[in-house]
């Protein structure tokens, strides 16, 4: 494959492209339907793809440029999605068994809002049922394997979104975050992901998880491609309730200000045992580069850590249970062809479309929400959510951004952490608080591993402040440019 082939540019080197009038919307999109043909058998980052419907998209972009009507800069890009969003008349399994044959009958908001944007909407990318996990092994239809090495997961549970960026299979792609599910499948697969603030892109047409946690975010190999595509996909939706009623800034044109240096804090609990070597050594360059451009760095504290993996998975899990009641054999689902009554349509239905991590957290889930333990745990975390919540409070009193890597180790093999739901759960130590304090964070490569595996740090900003947090991200990006490196595939 030629060095100049679409495939190998970024979205923003491929919007500047089609404005210049040297490559087609079909030309960009012909050579991505060639590259996963070429390479998704070994990766499997999508669970479908609608060639025909992807290269009509591209036809109508190029025929609207040649009637110099143009949309937006993203006209003519493709933008693949993780199966838990929705696109009308597309499948959305959601990775699991249970919505085998479901279809959308609407686009979600941030769909609506990139088709008016002119970008072509293609694929269905791979996942964590549910988006349950942190490696794609719990996927119904076989896991994603990561680009820089087959044996080794992508992460997850956004693992088909974050590898098929990597292998260069679709410049741009949208994920989910409930836990670290953009930010920790970015880092394992060497690309750029981002959560924004809780509030800041709509969940309409997003199959919940857990709804006061998710939030939908970008996949790109450079943190300008990913302010490019968060601009369209933000914004107040009167469809989702807790989205917020604020003016979406231009983040593109505001990465080009130059930006001031900053402060960096870095929390004492996050740099303790367990992180790898080779982790913690490339975060230690991440830092000597943000000093070496004038930025200072601080030590800073966020005593409640240690609460954030245990009081994540007692409101994760309730929020799951009510959210997947509604997979019942009865709509969306299919049915069990065993089901004899009514209580078997529920229970058998469930109980052969559901996988074992999702009955997991059911079971979880329904039990910290029992009237006898509903104080016990439910309410605890709620409370212990809080205090989360003012432990980084205090820190942005101090500090503009909190620098820390974004997993503690680089991708792991298949198998190692899946027969241990514990192990698997630790993976997401360093971005489940965020999540949990409703505030946006970004995963930017930031080296590779001895073994020739992608590193990632992760930047957390303060509510509301993408701006300022991709203009730092950037700061390091735009010098170091690791998401452009390909894997050999
Ligand atoms: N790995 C975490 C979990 O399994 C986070 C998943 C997510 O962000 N969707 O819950």
């Amino acid at each position: 494959m030629s060095n100049n082939s679409p495939i190998f540019k970024t979205a923003t080197e491929l919007s500047q492209d089609l404005q210049g009038g040297t490559v087609t919307s079909v030309d960009i999109t012909q050579a991505m339907i060639d590259r996963i043909d070429a390479v998704d058998e070994q990766v499997h980052a999508f669970l479908h793809i609608d060639k025909e419907d992807a290269l009509d998209q591209a036809k109508a972009s190029d025929d609207r440029r040649a009637k110099g009507e143009s949309l937006s800069p993203l006209d003519g890009v493709p933008v693949g999605m993780k199966d838990v969003i929705a696109v009308k008349d597309q499948p959305l399994t959601a990775a699991s068994k249970i919505l085998e044959n479901y279809r959308s009958p609407y686009d979600a908001t941030v769909v609506r809002k990139l088709k008016d944007a002119g970008a072509v909407v293609a694929g269905r990318l791979n996942l964590d049922e549910f988006a349950m996990g942190s490696s794609t092994e719990n996927s119904a239809y076989g896991p994603t394997r990561n680009p820089w090495n087959l044996e080794c997961v992508p992460g997850g549970s956004s693992g088909g979104s974050s590898a098929a960026v990597a292998a260069r299979e679709v410049p741009l792609t949208l994920g989910s975050d409930t836990g670290g599910s953009i930010r920790q499948p970015a880092s394992l697969c060497g690309v750029v992901g981002m959560k924004p603030t809780y509030g800041m892109v709509s969940r309409y047409g997003l199959a919940a998880f857990a709804s006061s946690l998710d939030q939908i975010g970008p996949f790109s190999t450079t943190v300008e491609d990913a302010a490019l595509l968060l601009e369209i996909i933000s914004g107040h939706d009167s469809l989702d309730s807790t989205s917020y009623p604020t003016e979406v800034p231009n983040y593109s044109a505001e990465l080009k200000n130059s930006s001031e240096p900053k402060v960096l804090g870095l929390p004492k609990e996050f740099f303790g045992p367990g992180m790898d070597d080779e982790v913690r050594a490339s975060i230690d360059q991440v830092i000597e580069y943000y000093r070496s451009i004038g930025y200072q760095t601080k030590e800073v504290s966020l005593p409640t850590t240690d609460l954030s993996i245990p009081v994540y998975y007692v409101i994760a899990t309730a929020e799951a249970s009510s959210n997947l009641a509604r997979y019942d054999g009865i709509r969306y689902t299919s049915r069990s062809e065993r089901a004899e009554n009514a209580i078997d349509v529920y229970a058998k239905s469930r109980g052969e479309g559901f996988g074992a991590e999702v009955k997991r957290r059911c079971i979880l889930g329904a039990y910290a929400l029992s009237s006898g333990y509903y104080d016990a745990y439910y309410l605890r975390a709620q409370k212990a959510r809080t205090l989360i919540r003012q432990d980084f409070e205090k820190v942005f009193a101090e500090v503009d951004a909190i620098l820390t890597p974004t997993s503690p180790t680089p991708a792991f093999k298949f198998g190692e952490k899946s027969e241990d739901p514990i192990s698997m759960y630790l993976s997401d130590v360093y971005t489940i608080s965020t999540n949990l304090a409703g505030l946006p964070g970004i995963s930017v490569p930031c080296g590779l591993s001895s073994s020739g595996l992608p590193i990632g740090m992760q930047l957390i900003g303060k509510a509301f402040d993408e701006s300022n947090l991709l203009q730092i991200a950037n700061a390091y990006d735009r010098e170091h440019l690791h998401g452009r490196q390909v894997p050999n595939l």
